[in-house]
């Protein structure tokens, strides 16, 4: 069962069950908690048992840890971006989620995403609800997608957005641009149906082609030599 969560501030949210525990993917910005457990309840679901960050960023993260506080669920969040969830985070280069370092802390609340507590870290290959991660590092260090078998299902939250077309996001808002630009390459050999993306509409048919079709495009040509 996947659905996506309405009334969610900031990226988009999801509900992922396939029997091995409920999870809510990226749960949103700060204070979108509400919302969650509205949808949940409406569901006639009672307990969320994993609340998974594809990556630390607040329109993703920031009520991750009022959700948790509020279900008992479990935090799960990829190694490499477990520190910037804690106070005394590791500086972000200049861009615009960098900025938040040179802010007033209080004004950094609305930007920097804190979710203190129990954690499960994940390392590439790991399963979680049913998930295998999917490291895909560069718009953040340990950004993640989340991939599954058994509902032929792809959750690629920043490593592509579908806001018009498929993209990578734009330097400004990436930790290693470079990085970020190579990142989804490793989804080429991935089969799915469904793509849900953390910006942009999902792609319900076939969504493996049209991620490789994009990969095409982007993989520089050879010069041809001589
Ligand atoms: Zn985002
Ligand atoms: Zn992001």
């Amino acid at each position: 069962m996947i659905r996506r969560i309405p009334g969610v501030r900031g990226a988009q949210a999801y509900l992922y069950d396939s029997g091995e525990g409920l999870a809510v993917i990226d749960p949103g910005y700060t204070g979108s908690s509400r919302a969650v457990l509205r949808f949940i309840t409406a569901q006639g679901l009672r307990t969320v048992d994993w609340v998974i960050l594809t990556h630390h960023h607040i329109d993703h993260a920031g009520t991750a840890f009022a959700l948790c506080q509020a279900t008992g669920a479990r935090l799960a969040v990829h190694r490499a971006d477990a520190p910037y969830l804690q106070a005394g985070r590791p500086r972000e280069r200049m861009t615009v989620w960098g900025l938040a370092d040179r802010l007033p802390p209080r004004l950094a609340s609305f930007v920097v995403s804190c979710a203190g507590g129990d954690r499960r870290i994940l390392e590439d290959g790991e399963t979680v609800a049913g998930l295998t991660v999917v490291h895909g590092p560069g718009h953040t260090p340990g950004s993640i997608c989340l991939y599954s078998d058994s509902q032929s299902a792809l959750f690629l939250g920043d490593v592509l957005n579908n806001e018009r077309g498929l993209r990578t996001p734009p330097w400004t808002v990436n930790h290693s641009h470079r990085d970020a630009m190579r990142a989804p390459h490793r989804l080429g050999t991935l089969r799915f149906d469904h793509a849900y993306f953390g910006h942009g509409p999902a792609i319900l048919e076939s969504a493996d082609q049209r991620v490789r079709a994009f990969l095409t495009r982007r993989r520089p040509v050879p010069v041809p030599v001589g």
